[in-house]
């Protein structure tokens, strides 16, 4: 019955008018410099949308058939068109508060920092705390953190804390420590380091990953209007540079009803893909309910637990497996206990829940792998929910050449951050002598090995730019072109793998390739559209191309003013 249908309609089609009668698409982009990043039909010039989803890709007169009175013709001028970027590591309200608070990005020494620290103090009122971040010393002249001593000379009476741009130390004023009941007897905490003056042993103003929380705590709690409009903000921010999802790489359930809220009110539009830190109660009401997928058309799914093994290599709390170079009495530290994670991991695998690792050192790295292996081990494939969890080691960024074939052999996906390459390559040789930086942000390897390796920012420890992010990846040199000893030039990498750096391999380490990451039919429809060839344009320029517009399924969400 069936064969005689299709006999029919092929005889019927033979004689029928010469143009299909397919139905009208509602959005056709013509005109484009279109990468698809789908290796079977890698360049097209012409996308037909209908609601969410790509209906045709292709020639600019094969298009023309969607073309109906109602569909909406977007003449892209050979502007060039991606699959959405998504960026595989940010910390959506970070950025938010980041724009919110005293933004200390680019201070350019410690006169500059202390100036702009001056000017907020001198606008709050008596004892209001101020808070900001995003400074970084490694550029200053000397590259040495701030003290409690240069902030007591512009703040003397307002409480302050700012943390460094890598989230992983802050600096305190003495009001902010007396406040918080901090002095020269407080032991670190675990995790953590209360950094102290050699001789007198008092603190010098620095607090080290988990010992922030001593000060941190004695900050007033963010208003609920405050925590909702970072996510906006955010979420506004990011879509005008062209990212179409943010992979949130860490956070409560409380950020997960404010998304739910800001999506149902339609003012964020942006996807999150969602973890909860772990372990704790996030991760175990994650375990006990089971994820969250595709809510709100595909725009939310929270599906992971974000754990963090390791401070960061600035602050030298990376853990690494031999002392730092340049100050050898340590070796950085582990910020988890392996008693603690182990019964969370084996409840994750027979649960269907991914796990995200932060890991900065080859100690960190090394400790997660051996960890997720031992999981592994203990829960068969068949015993797991979902046989291949897709686990992930999020930065990846110190690794012992030992370790990288771990990553393919187990499974696991190193997400990484190329603008942490062309900011940390200044310090780190100091930090790791030259040999250990074989293994250092090691792109290039890590996809020879036989991994994807999803690209992001990191915001707003970084400044959370695409094209910042591409040209770290492609140039592995700093934005004015700059490069030196030990910056492994063979580990960047090319356009090709750079475009799926951002499209098609963070869909694949959030289940969702076969959802988005390439431009093709039937695919939700997200695209940036750039106004450059980033494929081929000199990598300088790269710095110079914008986002000219954002379409998030199906809907154009930015349209830069041209
Ligand atoms: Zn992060």
């Amino acid at each position: 019955m069936r064969l005689l249908l299709i006999v029919v309609s092929v005889l019927f089609l033979s004689i029928a008018p010469r143009t299909l009668p397919v139905d009208p698409a509602d959005l056709v982009f013509k005109n484009g410099n279109v990468y698809t990043a789908n290796d079977a039909a890698p360049h097209a010039q012409a996308i037909a949308v209908k609601g969410d989803r790509i209906v045709f890709v292709g020639s600019d007169s094969a298009a023309q058939q969607f073309v109906g009175k109602s569909t909406r013709v977007v003449d892209l001028h050979g502007n060039t068109v991606m699959p959405g970027f998504v960026d595989a590591h940010q910390h959506l309200s970070g950025v938010g508060f980041r724009e919110m608070t005293l933004n200390l990005e680019g201070t350019t020494s410690l006169e500059d920092f202390l100036a702009k620290v001056k000017a907020r103090v001198d606008q709050a009122k008596p004892g209001e705390w101020v808070t900001g971040r995003g400074w970084i010393e490694t550029h200053w002249q000397p590259p040495v953190f701030p003290t409690r001593a240069d902030l007591d000379r512009v703040a003397p009476n307002n409480p302050v804390i700012l943390g460094r741009a890598d989230g992983h130390g802050a600096v305190a004023n003495s009001a902010a420590f007396k406040l918080a009941g901090v002095d020269k007897n407080t032991p670190n905490p675990f995790g953590g380091e209360i950094s102290k003056d050699k001789e007198t042993g008092e603190p010098n103003g620095m607090l080290l990953d988990a010992a922030q929380g001593l000060v941190r705590r004695k900050v007033p709690p963010t208003s609920a209007a405050d925590a909702e409009r970072a996510v906006v903000v955010g979420a506004k921010r990011d879509v005008e540079l062209g990212w179409t999802q943010i992979q949130d790489a860490g956070g409560s359930y409380d950020d997960i009803a404010i998304f739910k809220k800001l999506y149902g009110t339609g003012e964020v539009k942006l996807r999150i893909y969602k973890a909860v830190y772990g372990p704790g109660p996030n991760a175990n009401r994650l375990l006990s309910e089971g994820p969250i997928l595709g809510e709100f058309q595909n725009r939310l799914t929270v599906r992971t637990i974000k754990v963090v093994s390791d401070g960061a290599l600035g602050s030298r709390g990376a853990a690494l497996l031999a002392p730092y170079s340049d100050k050898p009495d340590t070796s950085g530290f582990l910020t988890v206990k392996a008693e603690e994670l182990r019964p969370m991991l084996v409840e994750a695998l027979r649960k269907g829940i991914q796990v995200e690792t932060h890991a900065i050192g080859d100690k960190a790295n090394r400790f997660i792998l051996d960890e997720y292996e031992r999981a592994l081990n203990e829960v068969s494939a068949a015993q797991r929910k979902i046989s291949a969890p897709r686990w992930r080691v999020e930065h990846s960024q110190i690794v012992n050449p030992a370790d990288i074939p771990r990553f393919a052999k187990l499974g696991i996906i190193p997400s990484m951050q190329p603008s942490h390459a062309i900011g940390d390559l200044f310090f780190a040789p100091s930090r790791l002598g030259l040999d250990r930086l074989a293994g250092a942000y090691a792109w290039q390897s890590f996809i020879k090995s036989g991994v994807v390796v999803p690209g992001g920012s990191d915001a707003p420890v970084e400044r959370g730019e695409p094209m910042i992010e591409f040209y770290a990846a492609v140039a592995r040199k700093d934005p004015k072109g700059f490069s030196s000893d030990g910056w492994h030039p063979e580990e960047a990498v090319t356009r090709e793998q750079a475009l799926k750096m951002f499209t098609i391999w963070p869909a694949y380490a959030a289940f969702e390739e076969k959802l988005r990451g390439t431009i093709e039919t039937g695919k939700l429809a997200d695209l940036t559209i750039l106004s450059a060839d980033i494929m081929k344009i000199p990598e300088l320029d790269i710095l110079k191309t914008r986002c000219v517009m954002t379409v998030i399924n199906g809907e154009i969400v930015f349209a830069a003013n041209t």
